[in-house]
């Protein structure tokens, strides 16, 4: 029998938490000191042995056993803990092993070799094997600071939202699950005895297939904006319900996302949208008034659900989910220029009415201009804002197939991503680009003698096209003239 079964026998034990003088009662305050406000929940933990809950060490990677059995022989203590913890107790496999001990930094670069210090702020022991990493974090506690108006303590150093922006302290294993975000992401598997510790009732939250979040959840999102953004990606990626009080003021709160740091959203958009479930998380999002914080030049495309280029939102995400679950590689630079193209044409518009300028160059001038406005809420990489242009530059040539232009274009390393953008588009407009995305279809697979017959057919086509329209223009002339 493995140890924690012998030493917690088969039961749901509540531990009732004993609290020090100095540790906040359930009303939030410090005992002794009646000038303190704490805002923390007290959490109630519950013991779940290891034989009532079905997380099994083959289900843990052997780099994560190595690095928790290290640290509990290290005399340290060692827990599993977040979406590792959660994913394995709904039957899923984890993204990822996330460790959380009592050992400092320092202690845990003394056990192990393949050790790395990360992040100036909050220092994070990366435990290298290869090209798996296992994340090991000390406890985080609470950074009590000062509100200089009523001079009351308060969690971490907050501005005047009551965003946290200390964050670096470390801590008990209590304070630690106070942090965490949802009660089913504050469970943790401890390496010596295999029984989890609960602390905020995330069990049941699985069972009832609920996303509650610790604490008040007001003063959670104010802390950090983030965790709206997470409600919403853990309610599409788990299929769960966020429960009511927790989604409930998500909406009023959304405008906060505008005080995070555009480059910290870059990585949550692409978690919430490319991820496999792009469709639900889109609409929750918008459902929940987020989408518009986080792309505020489609607000009127979000304000239109009938319109075409709602539609294209859609489209393209439908597109990006099937890829992602048959194992396809996707970009982020594609969901960006198949989103925002809309905003480019409509700036290209403007441009050319308002600024008189040559459809050229309102054309680059809007490409420039939309992409900087989306920078200010998403720090796009430049690695991704190279392809973005291509493919927004590769529309325009696309239509222009005549001569040598068409293979400069199929050569173009971002001809696949434009013609698939091209294929969206015709499946939203029809039309006219119906038919060229339909011979983009053809000719890029043709033989060379198929090639020359199709261009000659445009040639034919085009050309028709041209003396029809010169004779109606004579036409119509003849006709005006007296
Ligand atoms: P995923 O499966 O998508 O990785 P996850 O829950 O593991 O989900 P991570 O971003 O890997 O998400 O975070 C690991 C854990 O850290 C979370 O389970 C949660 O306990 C905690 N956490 C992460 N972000 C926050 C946050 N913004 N506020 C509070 N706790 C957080
Ligand atoms: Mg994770």
């Amino acid at each position: 029998m493995a140890e924690g079964e012998t030493i917690i026998s088969g039961m749901i034990k509540k531990i009732k938490q004993a609290f020090r003088e100095s540790e906040p009662n359930l009303n939030g305050e410090i005992s002794g000191d009646d000038s303190v406000v704490f805002e923390p929940t007290t959490l109630e933990p519950q013991l779940i042995a290891r034989a009532d809950h079905q997380i099994s060490r083959k289900d843990i990677s052997d780099n994560a056993l190595k690095v928790l059995y290290r640290l509990h022989n290290g005399g340290y203590q060692a827990y599993l803990v977040g979406g590792c913890v959660r994913d394995l107790l709904l039957g899923m496999k984890p993204k990822d092993f996330d460790v959380v001990t009592d050992a400092t930094p320092e202690q845990i670069k003394g056990l192990f070799r393949n050790c790395r210090l990360i992040g100036r702020r909050f220092r994070l022991a990366h435990i290298v094997f290869g090209r798996d990493i296992i994340e090991v974090a000390t406890f985080r506690g609470h950074h009590l600071g000062k509100d200089t108006q009523t001079d009351k303590k308060t969690p971490g150093h907050q501005n005047q939202d009551g965003q946290l922006i200390r964050d670096n302290v470390f801590g008990s294993i209590e304070e630690d699950a106070q942090r965490r975000d949802f009660s089913f992401n504050a469970m943790y598997y401890n390496i010596a005895d295999y029984a989890i510790t609960d602390f905020a009732n995330g069990m049941e939250a699985l069972n009832e297939h609920e996303i509650r979040i610790i604490g008040d959840p007001e003063t959670r999102y104010r802390e950090d904006p983030v965790r709206m953004l997470r409600a919403v990606r853990f309610a599409a990626k788990l299929n769960m319900k966020i429960e009511h009080h927790t989604a409930r003021i998500i909406p009023e709160l959304a405008p906060l996302l505008a005080n995070i740091p555009p480059a910290r959203l870059f990585e949550e958009i692409s978690k919430l949208l490319l991820s496999g479930n792009g469709l639900k998380t889109f609409h929750l999002l918008h459902e929940y008034k987020l989408f518009g914080q986080l792309f505020p030049q489609l607000i009127s495309v979000l304000n239109n659900p009938q319109g075409s280029e709602f539609r294209m939102l859609e489209l393209v995400l439908t597109n990006t989910d099937k890829r992602v679950n048959s194992g396809l590689r996707i970009t982020p630079a594609f969901f960006y220029a198949a989103s925002l193209w809309c905003c480019v044409e409509e700036r290209t518009q403007l441009h050319i009415m308002e600024g008189g300028l040559p459809s050229h160059d309102a054309f680059n001038l809007a490409i420039t201009d939309v992409l900087h406005r989306q920078m200010q809420r998403i720090m796009i990489p430049k690695r991704f804002t190279t392809p973005i242009r291509d493919i927004w530059y590769l529309q325009p040539r696309l239509a222009k197939r005549m001569g040598r232009r068409a293979y400069v274009a199929m050569e173009h390393p971002r001809f696949r991503a434009a013609y698939d953008f091209l294929l969206i588009r015709a499946e939203i407009a029809g039309g006219d680009l119906t038919e060229l995305a339909q011979w983009w279809t053809e000719f890029q697979d043709a033989n060379p003698n198929l090639q020359k017959k199709l261009q000659a057919d445009i040639r034919k086509q085009e050309g028709g096209e041209t003396r029809r329209y010169r004779g109606r223009a004579r036409k119509n002339n003849r006709n005006e003239s007296p």
